[in-house]
């Protein structure tokens, strides 16, 4: 099953796509790595996740190896850091992402959190990349519901068009605000992490609401951050195994039984809470 997201300008991608922190690290891991990548792709996953600081660029080269020959079937993201993310850097720094992934234009760019530059030089330096046509959107990670209100009153930060942010059953905060914030501006919500970078998959919650629907529970987790419009998911999986497990997670229908016990066993949030980051 496929589910769309919509950008604000239109753009739909798959809600469920793929993460690649530490892909591309350990040499002996490569091939089945790839093959993971690739199968993700033929599967429908092809929102592909990376960023420069991830193994100082052997994600990237990673995934242009992947993508070599596929370019059109896949809507890339990569990340700026924020040391990075000035006039001066900004340029370079998304150069050599390009080289490393073999492609001549990102679809989306993000801040990956926000440092010691202004926000209003960081939107400048993004725009510019637009109009060289380097970048097709840009976007932010890791920033706040008060770092965000702050980001769209100034000059050109309306243009922002996703916020990557921590998200899974163990961390629910943005439900309370941030999520309904980026929701009303058609901004899609990236989860990272969503399976708790493995961590949840034990909990005897989850285990029991996958038995319960035939599923495993990775499946069960990344579902519960799909259920959320505008949300799009980016599981990391280093096997063919698990990335054909994680593209079936849309199949699962939570009933309210499900949904009563997933609540219980972690609650929503009832009050504004700070931001959580990895
Ligand atoms: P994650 O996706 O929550 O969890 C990854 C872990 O889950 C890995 O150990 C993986 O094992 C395992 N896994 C995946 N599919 C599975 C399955 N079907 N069954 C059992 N285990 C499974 O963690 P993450 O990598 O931290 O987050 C995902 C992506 O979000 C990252 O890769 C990165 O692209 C992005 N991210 C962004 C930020 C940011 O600051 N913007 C921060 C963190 C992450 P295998 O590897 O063995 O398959």
């Amino acid at each position: 099953m496929t589910r769309l997201v919509s950008f604000a300008d239109g753009t739909t991608v798959p809600a469920l796509g793929q993460g690649t922190w530490e892909i591309g690290d350990d040499p002996a891991r490569r091939d089945a790595e790839q093959a993971a990548l690739s199968r993700g792709i033929d599967l429908g996953l092809t929102l592909i996740d990376t960023a420069e600081l991830y193994g100082s660029g052997k994600s990237e080269r990673l995934v242009g190896e992947v993508i070599a020959g596929r370019r059109d079937e896949v809507f890339l993201v990569s990340k700026v850091k924020p040391d990075n993310a000035s006039e001066m850097k900004m340029m370079l720094s998304c150069e050599k992402s390009l080289e490393r992934l073999g492609v001549d234009r990102l679809d989306l760019y993000l801040l990956h959190w926000s440092g010691r530059v202004p926000l209003d030089e960081t939107i400048a330096a993004f725009e510019e990349l637009v109009d060289e046509g380097m970048i097709v959107r840009w976007g932010v990670s890791n920033l706040d519901i008060r770092s965000m209100n702050k980001l769209e009153a100034l000059e050109g930060g309306d243009a922002c068009a996703a916020n990557q942010l921590l998200y899974n059953l163990g961390t629910r905060g943005i439900e309370y605000d941030l999520l309904p914030w980026l929701q009303a501006r058609d901004m899609p919500m990236m989860a990272y992490s969503p399976l708790g970078r493995g961590g949840l998959l034990e909990h005897p919650v989850i285990v029991d609401i996958a038995d319960r629907h035939d599923a495993s529970p990775a499946q069960v987790a990344l579902a519960a951050v799909l259920r959320h419009d505008g949300v799009i998911a980016i599981p990391k999986a280093s096997s063919v195994e698990h990335v054909e497990a994680n593209a079936d997670a849309l199949e699962i229908q939570f009933d309210i039984e499900d949904i009563e016990k997933l609540d219980a066993a972690f609650p929503p949030p009832t009050s504004e809470q700070p931001l959580d980051i990895i």
